[in-house]
């Protein structure tokens, strides 16, 4: 069984091509600047890599072109042999887990349009188009938030009026759910424990850390939305609703622009002033900028307060694991979160975190904690629910 997971952007479309059979990769691509008419188009298979330009006019045209391009390279016998398109989709009104997608599910995701801006409006667009145009490939959603259903009510109620969790889904629902998935599965077999504790840290453009025990989600950083939880590179993170009020008389911006600044202005950026990219301000940082400085210290104070609550609710961990851009990458980062942690049996090899390349261990030999660096595989669980769903 052969199936393609997208990513989509406003005007983009990437995928892998997926054979189930061994869950290899044989392709990856994609178009980007879709609407105009320089288009650009790549697809990689078998590490050769080859880029043009055409018009794709939209997303289904370029999912066409796309799947034209993988038979004439022999990926496919036809576009037919395609099972489906599965998707790594955030969050919808009243729906989790995994989905053929349809009117409800693209109402459903429709509805949370405004408190997901960045993730929602694309996806909704482009699988309306594709479910229209390509009604013979079925397509398949599969929900960050599904991975996060195992967390018990103690760490999934805000303590808001009872009737608002159930009757308007006022909860902490959790992202990252395809990554945290990957990383429950594969530390829990490393270990070789079923019922290992693990803490993964997903640190990234979008952060988060996931409590795991028994490779079931215990608790999440992020909530409601993936606004919350630990600063992003651009977004607030846990934040009072109450400092609104206070920013709306003071600043005389509306709470749709403050909202605006808190999504797209603000974390690693705001509080840095220079980028919403973790190496620029840590370079900014080195260089002496106290502002860089500052936002690299609330991401770590973050990161650790966290990863000491996870460590409190799990009652220890086997491992701890980093994963994604910053996880990495950023030595100093890891550095700085494992920092004076010999309490709770965690310590670090410095040149070992240094060095690091790959899936690896980064523990010092008198280490009770395992750490690691674990890239993660979103696109191989969404693939594995695809292929489930059909
Ligand atoms: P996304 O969450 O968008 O998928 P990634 O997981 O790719 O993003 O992470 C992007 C982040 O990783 C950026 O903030 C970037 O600065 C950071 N990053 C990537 N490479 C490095 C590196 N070598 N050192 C420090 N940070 C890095």
């Amino acid at each position: 069984m052969k199936i393609l997971v997208a990513n989509l952007g406003s005007t983009s479309f990437k995928y892998r091509l997926f054979d189930m059979t061994d869950e290899r990769i044989l392709a990856r691509g994609g178009v980007e600047r879709i609407g105009s008419a320089q288009s650009k188009c790549f697809v990689e298979v078998g590490g050769q890599r080859e880029e043009w330009t055409l018009e794709a006019k939209d997303h289904a045209v370029a999912v066409r072109l796309c799947l034209t391009q993988l038979t004439d390279k022999k990926c496919l016998s036809s576009p037919k042999e395609l099972a489906a398109i599965g998707f790594k989709a955030v969050h919808a009104k009243g729906l989790t887990g995994v989905h053929r997608v349809d009117k409800h599910v693209l109402t459903a995701m429709e509805a949370y349009n405004d408190i997901l801006p960045a993730h929602n409006p694309p996806y909704v667009t482009a699988m309306r188009l594709l479910a229209k145009e390509l009604p013979e490939i079925p397509l398949v959603a599969a929900f960050e938030t599904g991975f996060h259903e195992t967390i018990p009510p103690a760490q999934k109620h805000y303590a808001i009026p009872r009737e608002w969790a159930d009757s308007i889904g006022i909860k902490r629902w959790g992202f990252h759910g395809a990554s945290h998935r990957f990383i429950a599965e594969r530390a829990t077999m490393l270990i070789g424990n079923p019922d290992a504790k693990i803490v993964s840290c997903h640190l990234g453009g979008s952060s988060s850390l996931c409590a795991i025990k028994a490779g079931k989600s215990q608790a999440t950083s992020m909530g409601m939305t993936p606004q919350s939880g630990l600063p992003q590179n651009n977004r607030v993170g846990d934040f009072d609703p109450f400092a609104l009020l206070e920013l709306m008389r003071t600043t005389g911006k509306s709470l749709g622009e403050l909202l605006d600044i808190l999504a797209n202005k603000s974390g690693l950026e705001g509080l840095s002033g220079k980028s919403n990219d973790l190496r620029d301000v840590e370079i900014a940082a080195l260089a002496g900028d106290a502002n860089s400085k500052l936002a690299l210290d609330v991401y770590v104070a973050s990161v650790r307060q966290y990863l000491g609550s996870y460590l409190l609710l799990l009652g220890g961990a086997d491992a701890i694991v980093f994963t994604g851009g910053i996880g990495e990458n950023s030595a100093t980062m890891r550095e700085a979160i494992c920092q004076d942690l010999g309490w709770f049996g965690i310590h670090l090899d410095g040149d070992k975190n240094k060095s690091a390349k790959g899936e690896t261990r980064i523990e010092a030999a008198n280490s009770r904690v395992q750490l690691w660096i674990m890239p993660t595989n979103e696109e191989l669980i969404v693939a594995r629910q695809t292929a489930g769903a059909i």
